[in-house]
């Protein structure tokens, strides 16, 4: 049995880059070439004009696969969350990168066992659900009993969308002094195991679908997220003690939609700008929490998105944050490569 601490980073917020592997048409190009070389664990150099070395947390090369991406980057966010404090992972990169891939696998197999492609979000919860088995049985006599809800919303325009229940769009966000902020309305379902997690992803995932196709948008756009809340109970000195953790599992929208505002107009330009928004705001907030954890005192705009809005209390303070940047190899995208990088490099 490994030690869980030996994967676990002291930093606040952690940077892992995903490079997936070339395409076959990025391979059958006829001079196929790559705008990145791979330094080690934590180096990797884009190889453009001029050449740039990076330095993370993580550097997940093409060869890496789910279960060793899950050890560096889901394992440490549930225990985390087993501690009792809130986390956030976050699929950043732009589309075609590997974001969903990551995060889910290949959505029309998610229920085919074994499954190799299975991405992080199954592989999080099958090792929470072990891990909530253990800790209760280790406790038996405190009787700790731990209960599990989930929700699944878009973030469309900065419009919330549940995405278990499709006729619920345009929901609120709401703050309160007991439950911190929460969306109006969002349905949220008890889950005991896998399987149930299982299917909440399916359904999010069509109904996503079926709303990009009905509204005529490109599901690149939205960024979707799945929150679990973990709520533990226990008793001790004949007193009931409860305690909450959020894991909060983010796919971003396409990164190349922060910078594509030119050519639209109306409705298309505001969605543009929307769009830029919470990304937008996601990485201020992320550079200002930074410089926060350096020691530097810095006002944080979380309520200039409705992303950042929402996951409020899961970022920064007592919070652990994953970002996955997920990059392709290939030349053919080694601008959007480039921007990736430097975007993540601020997390720092
Ligand atoms: P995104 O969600 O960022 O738009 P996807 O996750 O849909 O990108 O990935 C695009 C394509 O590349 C998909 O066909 C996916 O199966 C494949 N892919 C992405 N990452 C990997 C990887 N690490 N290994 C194998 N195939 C991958
Ligand atoms: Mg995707």
């Amino acid at each position: 049995q490994e030690d869980p601490s030996f994967w676990m980073d002291n930093n606040v917020q952690v940077v892992a880059i995903r490079v997936r592997p070339l395409n076959s048409t990025e391979k059958s190009l006829q001079d196929f070439h790559r705008c990145l070389k791979q330094e080690s664990d934590h180096n990797i150099t884009w190889i453009g004009q001029p050449e740039t070395r990076f330095t993370f947390d993580h550097v997940a090369c093409e060869t890496i696969n789910q279960e060793m991406l899950f050890r560096v980057a889901g394992l440490p966010m549930v225990e985390n969350c087993m501690s009792g404090y809130n986390s956030c992972v976050f699929a950043y990169g732009q589309t075609g990168s590997g974001k969903t891939y990551t995060m889910l696998g290949e959505i029309g197999e998610l229920e085919v066992e074994p499954n190799l492609n299975r991405g992080i979000i199954p592989r999080i919860f099958e090792f929470l659900f072990a891990r909530i088995k253990v800790e209760e049985e280790s406790r038996r006599d405190e009787k700790l009993k731990y209960s599990c809800k989930c929700s699944f919303l878009e973030i469309y325009s900065e419009q919330i969308n549940d995405l278990l229940v499709p006729s619920s769009s345009n929901l609120l966000l709401r703050e309160d002094i007991r439950k911190g902020v929460y969306v109006e309305n969002l349905t949220e379902y008890v889950v005991k195991n896998v399987n149930d997690i299982l299917k909440l992803l399916i359904l999010g995932a069509a109904n996503r679908k079926v709303a990009a196709t009905n509204m005529n948008r490109e599901s690149s756009r939205s960024h979707s997220v799945f929150t679990c809340t973990i709520e533990s109970r226990w008793e001790k000195d004949l007193t009931v003690n409860s305690r909450f953790a959020k894991l909060n599992l983010v796919d971003l929208a396409g990164s190349e939609s922060r910078q594509k505002t030119s050519g639209a107009e109306g409705e298309r330009l505001k969605e543009a700008a929307n769009i830029n928004k919470s990304l937008s705001t996601l990485g201020h907030v992320i550079m200002v929490l930074a410089d926060m954890a350096h020691g530097k005192q810095r006002h944080v705009p979380y309520r200039d998105s409705k992303l950042t809005f929402l996951l409020q209390d899961s970022l920064g303070g007592n919070s652990k944050t994953m970002i996955i940047a997920n990059v392709s190899p290939s030349i053919c995208s080694a601008n959007e490569t480039l921007s990736t990088l430097k975007f993540v490099r601020r997390a720092r």
